[in-house]
């Protein structure tokens, strides 16, 4: 990760902490590529009553607001450790753990706490999901040129040939080292920016900050309600072009989006081909889903099922929910139809600009 030089650069005061939510995470979603290499930017403002930042890390722009308690200490703290996972989890800079566990030829790398807990979480969604998300993906992903922007549309028997390398279940932890095959490569893009949403939530709550809304690149974690006392009310990107399809009310939670705009190229063929993979065939998930939110206490459990849902389609996520606590979702369907979990029902509305759009609501 190269750092740049600090720059100040002014942000407009005074605004509603409801539009800048709703602003945020439109911007936030509104990329087609997240594998630029890191840069580091920071944009700081402090004010009597808030501090917010903004950096880019992880690939993506974050921006952090806080309010009560010691909130600038804790924006502080919270820069560093985004920028320490950064250099932890990144596919591509050279010095960091993942990296250096792609590129160990089978050996065991020794990694961090924070890694260890990635990898265990991811591995233990890995099982649940069954395969659907899978953080042994990786060599598709690099097929099809999503890493570099080289886009290309791989053969069937190059496809057979990448997917014999990804069986997550080679991974391996040992005494806080990890270890997979020299043939394999891992990439956790599913679910870091989850995880770290999680930990600087808690830095938040540790610096008794009352109010916080934290946007990473569209991943929105949420700390108490806004500072109004009213809940935070947050945009869901709309999945169709520019602006939100609807807004949530929520409070205290992480809201994550997988989508298939989020990163995608059209090929020759004129056919659309996204980020998220279906570790079944190697090719653009493809069961009816344009557009998965997931709603709930812990982010990195939001993160993984958002890619996961995505894979599976409205059928066995709904199954999924069914069996499963601790979530809610919104899917949005290539039919141009919304399914909403029932947790959901009372914080959910649709836009002006999208209300003829059916809304079904899924019950347990
Ligand atoms: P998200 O935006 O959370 O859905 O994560 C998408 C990212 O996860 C992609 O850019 C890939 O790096 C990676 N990815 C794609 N498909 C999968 C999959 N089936 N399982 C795990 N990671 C995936
Ligand atoms: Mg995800």
């Amino acid at each position: 990760m190269k750092k740049h030089k600090l720059l100040p650069v002014k942000i407009k005061h005074g605004f509603a902490p409801v539009l800048a939510a709703v602003a945020l995470l439109s911007a936030g979603c509104n990329r087609q590529s997240q594998m630029a290499p890191s840069t580091v930017q920071s944009i700081k403002t402090e004010t009597e009553e808030t501090s917010s930042v903004s950096i880019f890390a992880m690939d993506t722009i974050i921006t952090m607001e806080a309010y009560g308690g010691e909130e600038n200490a804790a924006i502080g703290e919270a820069e560093s450790l985004l920028y320490k996972l950064d250099g932890l989890w990144s596919v591509t800079d050279e010095n960091s753990e993942i990296y250096k566990a792609n590129h160990s030829q089978g050996a065991a790398t020794a990694i961090s706490e924070e890694t260890e807990q990635l990898v265990t979480f991811a591995l233990k969604m890995a099982e649940e999901t069954d395969g659907a998300l899978n953080p042994g993906i990786y060599p598709v992903l690099k097929a099809w040129g999503l890493t570099t922007k080289q886009y290309r549309i791989p053969k069937e028997a190059e496809l057979t040939d990448l997917l014999s390398y990804t069986d997550y279940r080679k991974i391996q932890m040992k005494n806080g080292d990890l270890s997979i095959p020299a043939e394999m490569e891992i990439d956790f893009g599913a679910v870091a920016k989850g995880y770290a949403g999680d930990l600087t939530a808690d830095i938040m709550r540790e610096h008794g900050v009352t109010s916080a809304i934290i946007n990473l690149g569209g991943n929105v974690s949420l700390v108490g309600s806004s500072p109004d006392g009213q809940p935070w009310t947050v945009g869901i990107r709309s999945p169709y072009g520019e602006g939100n399809i609807g807004t949530l009310e929520a409070s205290d939670c992480h809201i994550i989006t997988s989508g298939g705009y989020e990163r995608y190229f059209i090929g020759e063929d004129g056919k659309t081909y996204w980020h998220i993979l279906d570790p079944e065939n190697g090719k653009p998930a493809d069961k009816g889903l344009i557009s998965v939110t997931i709603v709930g206490k812990e982010g990195r459990l939001c993160d993984a099922l958002s890619t996961a849902m995505f894979v599976m389609g409205k059928d066995d996520a709904e199954a999924y929910w069914k069996s499963h606590e601790g979530f809610e979702m919104i899917l949005v369907t290539e039919d141009n139809e919304i399914y909403l979990t029932e947790g959901l029902e009372e914080s959910f509305r649709l836009n002006e600009a999208s209300q003829r759009i059916p809304v079904k609501v899924i019950r347990r």
